[in-house]
């Protein structure tokens, strides 16, 4: 029988996961799932100061958000500490573990550090290859500061040991840990999990992944208007490649088409715009509907959001222009802030001289208007293409620049705003020949 596969979400609750972290549990996650795999997730909280319930909520937020389901806990190390009693006394009394002062100049404080049997450690990253590290560079490493009070490396042994950890897939910062660890399991005789180290992300200029470069959350990814969906395709891309050119993937898609021998070993570089592109992506398969829902509910938290989103027209917009141009629902803000769709809620309030087109006499303007006004009253289908139907031969006769600007320009009073057709279809019927009129009136 194949063994069961079993991986661990291990953050640490001392901040919030950033997109590195949440990348090592997506892979983590998609490892076990297509291997009919469990995941155990643990909080390793041993730094007391610094570890916390707030941070505890938002990562599991940010997990279930992403629907990135465990099997097992979460646990949580603080709770776990007779555990590392337990062991730290057994390695004490077969003399593997020792007390000794925590350094010369401290004299008097004490430590529990492992007996190093100083020895060359080799083993099989499925990410790199054959790896071997001397562990006498390491010296007795400190595994405890007191009987009660385990560290880092004897915490995760012991959880891996007793949570029957079969792969241990983490960030490649971790690398130099793993021989320590693999000691310490050989000295519990327990059997050595099998690791993968992942690539480091960078920034595009190659420098390690600072803020402006993404190492933001999950909640900071989120609030900009990217969605689960897009989030998880992305990061996904960060490491790993389908071994084709393809880079759309579902999260169900991905489980299937998921392998460690197609991580790479080479940093993965963070790129806003291919987030972006991938974004963009999965925002054009929501139904209508759900996307919607999506828009309304990320503008309802900004001002400038909540005094458009209700409008009976900004439906229409959605539909019609944002679905097109949004990568990410942050930009509907900065549209709003750039007064793009100003003529959605507002009558606009125009100049005679801006409504002509070039050298065209206002006589000429007046006609195309009242040209487009009879024929509009009487359309009986509005979409942006029967609107277009309606106009387009005319406008091509008459010169589209001539015909089309003042038509426009009536609707929107903007010099710059979305396609005339659309424009009018986002705004019915009523308020366009209302527009229209204003228009006219205002050549006579
Ligand atoms: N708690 C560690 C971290 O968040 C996990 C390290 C490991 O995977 O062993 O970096």
């Amino acid at each position: 029988m194949k063994e069961k596969i079993i991986v661990r979400f291990p953050p640490s609750p001392t901040g919030s996961l950033h997109i590195g972290n949440i990348r090592t549990l997506l892979f983590n996650y998609l490892f076990a799932r297509s291997n009919d795999g469990e995941v155990v997730m643990r909080f390793e909280d041993t730094d007391r100061e610094r570890s916390n319930s707030t941070h505890e909520a938002i990562a599991l937020e940010a997990l279930s958000e992403l629907g990135l389901d465990f099997d097992k806990g979460p646990f949580r190390q603080s709770e776990r500490t007779h555990m590392y009693v337990d062991a730290l006394q057994r390695m004490i009394k077969k003399d593997i573990a020792y007390v000794a002062e925590e350094s010369e100049e401290d004299a008097g404080k004490h430590v529990i550090r492992f007996r190093n049997p100083n020895k060359k450690i080799t083993f099989n990253d499925l990410v790199r290859g054959e790896i071997t590290i001397d562990t006498t560079d390491f010296g007795d490493f400190v595994i405890a500061r007191s009987e009660t009070n385990p560290i880092y490396h004897l915490t995760v042994v012991v959880d891996d040991l007793e949570m029957g950890i079969t792969h241990v897939i983490r960030g490649e910062d971790h690398i130099t840990s793993t021989p320590r660890q693999i000691l310490l399991v050989e000295a519990l005789g327990g059997s050595i999990p099998t690791y993968a180290h992942l690539p480091l992300i960078i920034g595009n200029d190659k420098k390690k992944l600072g803020k402006r470069h993404g190492a933001i959350t999950y909640q900071e990814f989120r609030d900009l208007g990217y969605i689960p969906a897009g989030i998880i395709n992305y990061l996904a891309l960060l490491g790993w490649n389908p071994g084709d050119d393809r880079e759309f993937f579902t999260k169900n898609e991905l489980v299937k088409e998921f392998s460690l021998e197609r991580v790479n070993n080479s940093p993965a570089s963070f790129s806003y715009e291919k987030l972006d592109s991938v974004n963009k992506h999965h925002l054009l398969q929501l139904p209508s509907e759900e996307y919607k829902e999506y828009v309304h509910t990320f503008l309802a938290v900004h001002p400038e959001g909540a005094k458009i989103s209700g409008h009976p027209h900004f439906d229409g917009i959605i539909e019609n222009i944002l679905r097109e141009r949004v990568h990410k629902f942050s930009e509907i803000i900065t549209m709003l802030h750039d007064g793009e769709f100003n003529w959605i809620i507002n009558q606009p309030i125009i100049k005679k001289e801006d409504i002509i087109w070039k050298e065209t006499s206002a006589k000429t303007i007046e006609k195309h208007l009242k040209y487009a006004y009879k024929t509009l009253e009487n359309a009986s289908k509005w979409t942006p293409e029967s609107i277009r139907e309606n106009l387009w031969h005319y406008a091509e006769e008459q010169g589209k620049g001539e015909v089309l600007w003042p038509f426009r320009f009536s609707l929107t009073g903007q010099k710059q705003s979305p396609d005339p057709f659309t424009v009018a279809s986002v705004l019915g019927k009523e308020e366009v020949l209302d527009r229209l009129q204003n228009g006219i009136q205002l050549l006579q």
